[in-house]
């Protein structure tokens, strides 16, 4: 079972995006998160990409594509949920030249819907659990409020990146989601036209509905 999820940042992604995970046992491989790793780890790459991700740009394709399809390619034999990329509609082109080199079919393509507006309040409350990056916690969402200061799943201790606090970057990124020309809602439709004839199916999803109307709308179209 191979799946994309496309939503902005502050959209419920994440959260949505682990249910799909956890009822497929996917690998969930995301593109932000893999780069995160390698700032961390102190590599190459992750110097190289730090740059741009502090701007709040894309790190370019030729760093980018070949890291997530070598990831994809290594990948559980389960499937994968592929979060974060294609973000543009190059890596939308390129990543279905993968797949169909390689006969990987793609079952679901999830977008969320959410004004940018919200997506970018959302964002700016959000915060991020030691323990586990899936764990949702938001100041301004109330049904996700971390418990004090404390990871509201598990107590764990909560911070929140950089990148969400800085309005300059959130508007940067939001460019680039919103924009349907060539960024990652460019990408979106892009498999959106594919699915029919490709045979995979293209879910929308309300973002601004409750988690749990979300995530029983994405569970019973996953069925
Ligand atoms: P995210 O965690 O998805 O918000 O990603 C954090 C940052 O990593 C983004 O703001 C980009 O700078 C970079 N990034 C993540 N995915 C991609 C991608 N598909 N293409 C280029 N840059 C990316």
């Amino acid at each position: 079972m191979n799946i994309l999820i496309f939503g902005p940042n502050g959209s419920g992604k994440g959260t949505q995006g682990s249910l799909a995970k956890k009822k497929y046992d996917l690998d969930h491989i995301e593109s932000g998160a893999i780069f995160r790793k390698h700032i961390g780890g102190g590599t190459e790459l992750g110097k190289k990409a730090k740059e741009y991700i502090d701007r709040g740009e894309l790190v370019p394709d030729d760093i980018t594509i070949p890291m997530v399809l070598d990831v994809l390619k290594n990948s559980s034999p389960n499937g994968w949920l592929l979060d974060g990329f294609p973000r543009s509609i190059v890596q939308a082109q390129k990543l279905w030249e993968a797949l169909q080199a390689d006969g990987v079919k793609l079952n679901f393509v999830i977008e969320i819907l959410l004004p940018r507006e919200v997506a970018k309040n959302r964002i700016m409350g959000r915060r991020l659990c030691k323990n586990d990056n899936n764990h949702p916690n938001n100041i301004f969402i109330d049904a996700i409020k971390p418990d004090g200061d404390k990871c509201r799943v598990c107590g764990g201790e909560l911070s929140a990146r950089a990148d969400d606090q800085d309005e300059g970057a959130i508007d940067k990124r939001h460019d680039i989601y919103y924009d349907t020309t060539t960024g990652t809602l460019a990408a979106s439709y892009y498999y959106k036209n594919l699915a029919k004839d490709a045979g995979f199916k293209y879910i929308e999803l309300d973002g601004e509905g409750s988690i749990d109307d979300i995530r029983a709308t994405l569970m019973a179209q996953l069925d």
